[in-house]
């Protein structure tokens, strides 16, 4: 069974001068496991996609079906607990909190979880060695280069061990090494079992994915697996 499915996915931004729609008819299933990469032009709803599929975003028409169950049913508040508990999110500016620690920034993507402290301590420092950051918890952000802010990203969003990660464009503002890294981090993270789904420039980056789909001008343009 599916882990995504999307049926004739339509998306109209509201509240815009000329109502251009950024999605036309989208339809694709992803199964656990799968590592997904999502390529195409600027513009093209890669990221408008990305952001149904995390539940940030609703699509004016169509339905969507997250571990079987029909999102477009689940009343907000509890799709912000399934958002937090089942997905993690990685954005090309890290969006760490500036004020907090990197032990700190990475325990909020347990949030929604009971786990007592000590039960939360462990998870944090599991999440922290995983990245390779176990020696910055108490940095703040701003004293971490662009890789480790990502690699403190990362972790926050793999904390809470979610079945999928969703990572837009998250090698965009990295050097090439970085980007090589934080890349091995999410393949890694994929040959473990989470289901991985990337927005992409980078054509080396989707080589890599099990499947990569070409989106454009709101449609799947192409999608092919890779032969394995
Ligand atoms: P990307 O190509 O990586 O999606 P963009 O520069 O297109 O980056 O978008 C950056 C942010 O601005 C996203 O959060 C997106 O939702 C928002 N955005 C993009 N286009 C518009 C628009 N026409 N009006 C309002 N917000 C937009
Ligand atoms: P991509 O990620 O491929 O660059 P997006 O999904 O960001 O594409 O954008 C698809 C279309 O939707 C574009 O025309 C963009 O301007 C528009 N768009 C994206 N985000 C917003 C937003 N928040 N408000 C209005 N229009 C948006």
């Amino acid at each position: 069974m599916p882990l995504i499915s999307l049926s004739d996915i339509h998306h109209t931004y509201s509240g815009t001068a000329q109502a251009v729609p950024a999605l036309r008819g989208v339809s694709i299933d992803i199964d656990p496991g799968e590592f997904v990469a999502i390529i195409g032009p600027s513009g093209s709803g890669k990221s408008t996609l990305l952001n149904i599929i995390g539940t940030l975003e609703k699509p004016s028409q169509g339905r969507y079906l997250f571990d079987n169950r029909d999102v477009t049913t689940i009343p907000e508040r509890d799709l912000a607990r399934l958002r937090a508990t089942r997905i993690g999110f990685v954005f090309q500016n890290f969006n760490l909190i500036d004020h907090l620690t990197v032990y700190q920034n990475i325990e909020l993507g347990l949030r929604y979880r009971r786990d007592h402290l000590r039960g939360r301590r462990e998870l944090v420092m599991e999440a922290m060695d995983r990245v390779g950051m176990g020696h910055r918890a108490d940095h703040l952000p701003r004293q971490l280069s662009g890789g480790q802010q990502q690699r403190c990203a990362i972790a926050r969003a793999i904390v809470g061990q979610p079945a999928i990660v969703l990572a837009d464009e998250p090698t965009g503002n990295l050097d090439s090494r970085n980007a090589a890294q934080t890349l091995g981090i999410l393949k890694e993270l994929n040959d473990k079992g989470t289901t991985l789904i990337i927005v992409t420039h980078a054509l080396s980056q989707a080589d890599q994915a099990s499947r990569t789909i070409e989106m454009h001008d709101g449609r799947i343009h192409l999608s092919s697996r890779r032969l394995s």
